[in-house]
């Protein structure tokens, strides 16, 4: 079928078709032209963006593919004449074979590219706006995902019959919020972390300069989203799961409706109340009063009483990511409040927090610990004759339980406990993240730690017991997908660190290059050279995004594993969501570790 022809497939477009479209009228199908596939993956793996001059580590690394690698690689300026031409050194990692190269002493601004083999990399900056010159796009992908509006452009105003309650089908007025991923679905934990994520850009570029995204623009959008996350609280300060989630799992929310209430296409509120859904709405709440009560102290003291309500209504306690949640939130209504009920608390969650991490070495291994369990005797030791407690694993919060300890230690400087949350974070960073990421040349952190082999699938040996994977396990259950927000929740936490720690002169450096790295992987420093945000650098795969086809600076689930644990990508247009769908996490997390690192000078 030539174009034509196709174009005549089409609804609404005449067999005849237009001059203008005559004229642009290409070869048919089975020209050689469209034949052609995308290029050979590239060797090279060099994050898009570029660098920093004097912040974080620049590292090359290019990928052995046969039995010949590159030797030596050459840098130059895309303006002659500056150039130079370095050894490239072997690396046996777990992801394969690679060749390295530093250049971090490299901090003359410029526009550059390397050559190594046969192959040119993707041009880089080496500039300090580098990284923060893209938060403007981040920041910009949730007006694409506002619910309940009209948004120009992209879609007309939508769902306002949002929803009717799963349980006795009464309407609740449920308007609003954002679209949490490549559908319409409206998760409450995912895009209530949009919101923690936007008002912590602002803690952390308080001064904004021409170019950066300006409070009054990120107080509009939250606005926005807690339009909806306020109607999501029940009568006992408790708050419901999800809208239009779909029942009983399945997809059957997600479809655009008629938007009058009472009519068969109305979506449903899944009013299930877990309690790290009330922990974040708890601590956003309280985020959002510090953050409005300059500009509007009745919606600022509105939403902290219903961050109260989310508090008292809840028994503050539960799994390790609980916990920690509920850590969070202590501390954000401590700071909106002052009162002293929510420092003990928050001291006693900081407890029971670091009972739950493996101080010592456990699993008959000497190499890792630091980690964190779900065993409240875990930081105890090995029980003689008990099995060692699992490893805690969440793809899309692993760093939190140590980024709430670093929250404590930010906050309450004086107390007693301060340089053991601090240690504890460090613990996890020096005895765990830093050797996992050690054992590949991009020097991402594993997506998880296990004991022995859970699945019937690749589980890489570690040391005694314990195993890890890079990616999700695939064999153990339908939802596994890429792991962006596993290295944006790291370089978070390692971002904070580095804050932290940046108060002694020339500490912090090893922290700063761990969070750079993990946000390298997705802009394209990986191994399909691929960047995994839309609208930056190059090769971004075509995202699974069925309502509204491409945001800019939506970042998509990324590269996921094989049963090998080999790294997949669909670059194949299949709109495969495991690896392309655009996910809130992964945006949240980009936004809040790249603004925390612009904070390192
Ligand atoms: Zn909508």
């Amino acid at each position: 079928m030539n174009r034509r022809k196709f174009l005549g497939t089409l609804s609404g477009v005449s067999v005849a078709a237009p001059a203008w479209l005559e004229a642009q009228a290409g070869p048919p199908v089975n020209d050689p032209v469209e034949k052609d596939v995308p290029a050979k993956t590239p060797t090279i793996a060099l994050n898009h963006l570029g660098f920093r001059p004097r912040v974080g580590r620049k590292a090359l690394v290019v990928r052995v593919t046969g039995n010949e690698s590159p030797h030596e690689f050459s840098l130059r300026d895309v303006v002659p004449p500056f150039h130079f031409t370095r050894p490239l050194t072997l690396e046996q990692g777990d992801l394969g074979p690679c060749v390295t190269a530093d250049f971090t002493d490299l901090d003359r601004p410029g526009i550059y590219q390397i050559h190594a083999g046969s192959e040119r990399s993707v041009p880089f900056f080496i500039r300090e706006d580098v990284w923060r010159r893209t938060l403007p796009k981040a920041v910009g992908y949730y007006r694409y995902q506002r619910c309940g509006v009209d948004v120009p452009g992209v879609h007309p105003i939508c769902h306002l019959d949002d929803a009717r309650r799963r349980d006795n089908d009464e309407h609740v007025n449920v308007i609003g919020g954002w679209h949490d991923a490549g559908d319409l679905r409206k998760w409450m934990d995912p895009t209530m972390l949009n919101a923690i994520a936007l008002l912590n850009l602002v803690r952390n570029i308080p001064d904004p300069q021409p170019g950066d995204p300006t409070h009054e623009q990120i107080l509009d959008e939250v606005r926005h989203g807690n339009r909806y996350f306020l109607k999501m609280q029940d009568a006992d300060g408790r708050v419901w799961h999800d809208a239009a989630g779909g029942v009983n799992g399945d997809n059957s929310d997600n479809h655009w409706t008629d938007n009058i209430t009472g009519t068969a296409d109305d979506r449903y509120i899944n009013v299930t109340k877990l309690e790290r859904i009330a922990a974040m709405f708890a601590a956003l709440q309280a985020l959002v009063s510090q953050s409005y009560s300059p500009s509007d102290p009745a919606y600022a003291d509105l939403c902290l009483r219903a961050g109260v309500r989310a508090w008292d209504g809840s028994k503050r306690k539960g799994s390790t990511l609980d916990i920690a949640w509920w850590t969070l939130a202590a501390c954000e209504l401590y700071r909106a409040t002052h009162q002293d009920r929510y420092r003990q608390e928050a001291f006693a969650m900081g407890r029971a927090l670091m009972a739950r991490q493996a101080t010592t070495y456990m699993a008959g291994q000497k190499q890792i610990r630091g980690y964190w369990t779900e065993d409240p005797r875990a930081s105890e030791g090995v029980v003689a004759g008990e099995p060692a407690p699992a490893p805690y694993f969440n793809v899309v919060y692993p760093a939190m339980p140590a980024l709430a300890l670093l929250e404590l230690a930010e906050l309450f400087p004086e107390a007693q406990d301060h340089s053991k949350w601090r240690d504890a974070a460090r613990l996890h960073l020096d005895e765990y993240a830093i050797p996992m990421a050690e054992r590949n040349a991009y020097r991402i952190i594993p997506s998880g730690l296990y004991l022995g082999q859970p699945t019937p699938e690749t589980y890489r040996p570690l040391a005694g017991e314990l195993t890890y994977r890079y990616f999700m396990p695939v064999r153990k259950q339908f939802w596994w997908q890429g792991i962006n927000s596993h290295l944006g929740n790291y370089a978070l936490l390692a971002a904070r660190f580095a804050v932290a720690e940046r108060k002694q002169p020339g500490s912090g450096r090893q922290y700063v290059e761990l969070a750079y790295r993990q946000l390298e992987w997705i802009m394209g420093a990986n191994p399909f050279g691929a960047t995994l945000m839309t609208g930056e650098g190059m090769r971004n795969p075509y995202p699974h995004s069925r309502f509204v086809g491409l945001i800019p600076g939506g970042i998509m689930n990324g590269i996921a594993g094989n049963a090998q644990d080999e790294p997949v990508l669909d670059e194949a247009y299949a709109i495969d969501w495991r690896t392309n769908e655009y996910w809130s996490p992964h945006v949240a997390y980009y936004i809040w570790a790249v603004s925390t690192l612009e904070r390192v000078r």
